[in-house]
């Protein structure tokens, strides 16, 4: 899922969206849109849908993350976690039931419910205590959750996330009790907090067997391109993450060979497109040289060409994935990916 924080994926439009990379979901973040906008002005166009004029589903996050991680200002207790937005200093409460609320005005396919995600890292007593509040919290909101879906006409679906930090069975407790909610989805959070890379897949596959096959599973915040494969071969049927979108700005491309750093000097005058064997619009449009001219130049145009065509790339992978599941060859895909070289030589 392609990150649209503040109810744009930055750099691309709906057309780039809709037409040229047919995304099938994008995630929205619900601290940003709860603070500014605001939710009810969302509700009043439609939800999310209506107000970016999106067709195709959507994703938010409940807001918990962005709390940890943005504002400075944070008290968690058993009601919910209160915080000062970033914006203006304005205090507010976000609780399992509020974010539930947040969420359905937003319009969302799939909300998910208010986790505590603790940093990295922390004893096993505080990890376990913030594990505990998280399924405490999971079962509140979901109550609501189903009182709320009874009045509203289109269903949406509510994904609560396995937490424990880096302790397998801290996870393989929470999954446990979680999937007694016997909900739509199950989310794995609480990764990319600074903990080594190996960790964070060991930590997915604790709940691996425990979470219901035939209900998706959602790595939240990862990860690299290599890594998708990985992921993938634990059980994980959705991720998101900012790299795609984030690196293509600071003029970081990931591509079929490798990665690949515009600012390089070797690209100077590079006829060839940034990956031979991408068919997205910058790679079928333009050479290397003219998107480094354009980055060296500042140009807010280098800004959406690299993000179509990153985007394009990890929707690739994911497509080469599928592909691979569906020709039984996966493994191999799975082995190729683990030796390709990170980068571009
Ligand atoms: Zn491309």
């Amino acid at each position: 899922m392609p990150v649209g924080t503040q109810a744009t994926v930055k750099g691309l439009s709906r057309h780039n969206l809709l037409h040229d990379l047919a995304v099938p979901i994008l995630l929205g973040n619900t601290y940003h849109l709860f603070l500014r906008p605001g939710h009810k002005l969302i509700e009043g166009f439609g939800g999310l849908h209506g107000f970016m004029n999106w067709p195709n589903a959507i994703l938010t996050d409940s807001g918990g993350f962005q709390v940890f991680s943005l504002s400075a200002i944070r008290t968690i207790t058993e009601e919910g976690v209160g915080f000062q937005s970033h914006l203006n200093g304005d205090t507010h409460l976000f609780t399992p039931a509020s974010t539930v609320d947040v969420q359905l005005s937003l319009g969302s396919d799939i909300m998910m419910m208010l986790d505590e995600c603790p940093p990295y890292p922390v004893t096993y007593s505080q990890a376990r205590a913030s594990m505990e509040r998280t399924v405490r919290w999971a079962q509140s909101g979901y109550d609501h959750y189903l009182l709320r879906q009874n009045e509203t006409p289109k269903p949406q679906a509510l994904f609560p996330i396995v937490q424990g930090s880096m302790f397998r069975d801290l996870r393989r407790a929470c999954a446990q009790q979680l999937i007694e909610l016997d909900a739509d989805g199950y989310a794995v959070g609480g990764l990319s907090v600074g903990e080594p890379r190996p960790v964070s897949l060991e930590m997915v596959e604790a709940s691996q067997d425990l979470l219901p096959p035939d209900r998706p599973r959602y790595a939240m915040g990862v990860g690299m391109p290599e890594e998708l494969p990985q992921y993938v071969a634990r059980g994980i049927d959705m991720m998101d993450c900012v790299l795609p979108t984030r690196n293509a700005r600071n003029g970081s491309l990931f591509t079929s060979a490798g990665r690949l750093n515009i600012k390089n000097a070797r690209f100077r005058d590079d006829p060839r497109p940034l990956d031979e064997r991408c068919s997205c619009y910058t790679c079928r449009t333009h050479s290397r040289a003219y998107l480094r001219h354009l980055f060296q130049a500042g140009e807010i145009l280098f800004s959406t060409l690299a993000t179509l065509h990153n985007i394009r790339r990890y929707l690739d992978i994911m497509r080469e994935i599928r592909q691979s599941i569906i020709l039984g060859q996966f493994p191999e895909y799975l082995r190729a990916s683990q030796s390709a070289p990170p980068e571009l030589s």
